[in-house]
């Protein structure tokens, strides 16, 4: 079986569905379990209209509306006059109904808890499910929607609830093992679940592909598919560069450094427990469905080692202390990292030399009295407008050249800061804003784009260490 997880963006229209239908479809030899996300803004719309009933604004009721419209009009679009329609209506009128139920009682008491929040929010996807299967109906497949309070069980976090897999893993066989076996197709609202007691929760936000990834691991599925409306993982942010090529395959620990550099792809967190039970997470994008996506696996045929993405940060911030006394001290860093962590403020990259430090911080809130706090320890000076420039990819430890290539590359662009050996996955650059576009796209063409006439001896011995792979050739992903 397959897990085929469709977000928010992909559901969003009578088109985008059908599209959605068609693909599950053409899947239907793999036993698709389809998992939904709420149709756009319907989750922002259901909380917003909870903190407006909790602040006694009587206009909560507009969102409700709102919610209702949006629903009303998909699938008008969608749905032709018949019983497919009317069901829905149905449900629809019973949804808001209760919507109104719970947002009347909030704002009666003035009063929103974590509990009554899930609640309401777990009515998107209890609704979009329904609307995904008969969207499938009409494609001519047997789906069946399940309510995923009855098997998703979770802990009573309310708002970020665990999932409780040995609870969850009979459930699983009981009700969609022999819906698969007869060839229907389960439907499952995402990001919900239940207490052991029934009581309503959701998983946090984005956790429509936590409920795939818990799906998929129970059901040891051949491959569990994210589909989105979103560029899938790239060579580099597109917008920045127009030959950006997708990478066809990643590492877990590459997908979670691409999500930090804003690839809002998904969120490795939520797709833990697939990776760690070695099952294959693909990405793929609803507006190109033949295109193969980028799949994340931790297996051997990853390909040869090296990077895979250039990245960008701006906005970032150094901060440089120094202090001639600092030379040979001990418990000096502590009393450094102290203030930051006073001051409520991550620090992202650092470099040491003798006698100073740089940090670089994306929050600048509290600037002022870290700065002050700081020159107290030293001189301290600011430098504003930086961006952070990184290479992504796997086994650099081991990667000969990289540093001369990178250092070639950026010849002709000032390097403020370097983060090198930290980690296998990622090496950092700082430069000036004003020159980061020409770093990515140098880095870019470097790696991605250089053509591969006779490949120096480096990358010889690269292209042996990673299985004899070559070199790219122009405007093809090495993996
Ligand atoms: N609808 C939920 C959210 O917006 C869950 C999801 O889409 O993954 O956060
Ligand atoms: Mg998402």
């Amino acid at each position: 079986m397959i897990v085929m997880k469709f977000d928010a963006g992909s559901i969003g229209s009578h088109d985008r569905l059908r599209a959605v239908a068609r693909l599950v479809q053409q899947h239907k030899a793999r036993k698709p379990v389809v998992v939904t996300s709420a149709l756009p803004k319907v989750t922002d719309l259901l909380l917003e209209a909870a903190d407006l009933a909790a602040g006694r604004q009587s206009d909560y009721e507009d969102r409700v509306q709102e919610v209702k419209a949006l629903h009303e009009q998909v699938a008008s679009d969608l749905l032709p006059d018949g019983p497919g329609r009317r069901r829905f209506a149905n449900h629809l009128e019973e949804r808001i109904e209760e919507l109104r139920i719970l947002y009347k009682a909030v704002y009666a008491l003035a009063e929103l808890t974590p509990r009554t929040r899930d609640a309401i929010a777990a009515v998107g996807e209890r609704l979009s499910s329904e609307l995904v299967a008969e969207a499938l109906s009409q494609q001519g497949l047997r789906a069946e929607t399940i309510d995923a309070r009855t098997v998703i069980l979770t802990d009573d976090v309310f708002g970020a609830a665990s999932p409780l897999m040995d609870e969850i893993a009979p459930r699983l066989k009981l009700k969609m093992k022999p819906m698969l076996g007869t060839g229907q197709v389960p439907v499952i609202g995402g990001y919900m679940g239940a207490t052991r007691e029934g009581v309503t929760t959701t998983l946090g936000r984005g956790g429509a592909d936590a409920t795939a990834a818990v799906i998929g691991t129970l059901l040891d599925a051949e491959e569990i598919q994210i589909w989105g409306e979103v560029d899938a993982f790239m060579t580099v942010d597109p917008k920045l560069a127009p030959d950006a090529l997708a990478i066809p395959r990643v590492s877990p620990d590459e997908a979670a450094e691409l999500a930090y550099f804003g690839t809002k792809v998904l969120h490795p967190a939520m797709i833990r427990p697939a990776v760690d039970k070695g099952i294959p997470v693909r990405i793929g994008d609803t507006r190109e469905p033949g295109a193969p996506g980028t799949l994340i696996t931790t297996s051997a045929d990853l390909g040869p080692s090296g990077p895979c993405a250039v990245v960008c940060r701006k906005g970032i911030t150094v901060i440089l202390l120094s202090q001639p006394r600092m030379l040979m001290a001990t418990g000096f860093l502590r009393q450094m990292f102290e203030i930051f962590e006073r001051h409520d403020t991550p620090i992202d990259l650092i470099a040491t030399s003798e006698v100073s430090i740089s940090v670089t911080v994306d929050d600048v809130e509290h600037l002022a009295e870290i700065k002050a706090d700081l020159s107290r320890l030293g001189e301290v000076r600011i430098l504003r407008e930086n961006a952070i420039v990184s290479l992504v990819g796997r086994g650099f430890f081991r990667y000969q050249g990289l540093s001369r290539r990178i250092f070639e590359a950026l010849s002709d662009v000032n390097v403020v800061m370097i983060s090198f050996a930290a980690s296998d996955v990622n090496i950092s650059v700082l430069v000036a804003e004003a020159d980061a576009e020409r770093a990515v796209h140098s880095l870019h063409r470097e790696f991605f784009y250089k053509s591969a006439e006779e490949p120096s001896a480096e990358e010889k011995s690269n292209q042996k260490a990673s299985g004899g792979r070559k070199s790219p050739k122009s405007g093809s992903h090495p993996r």
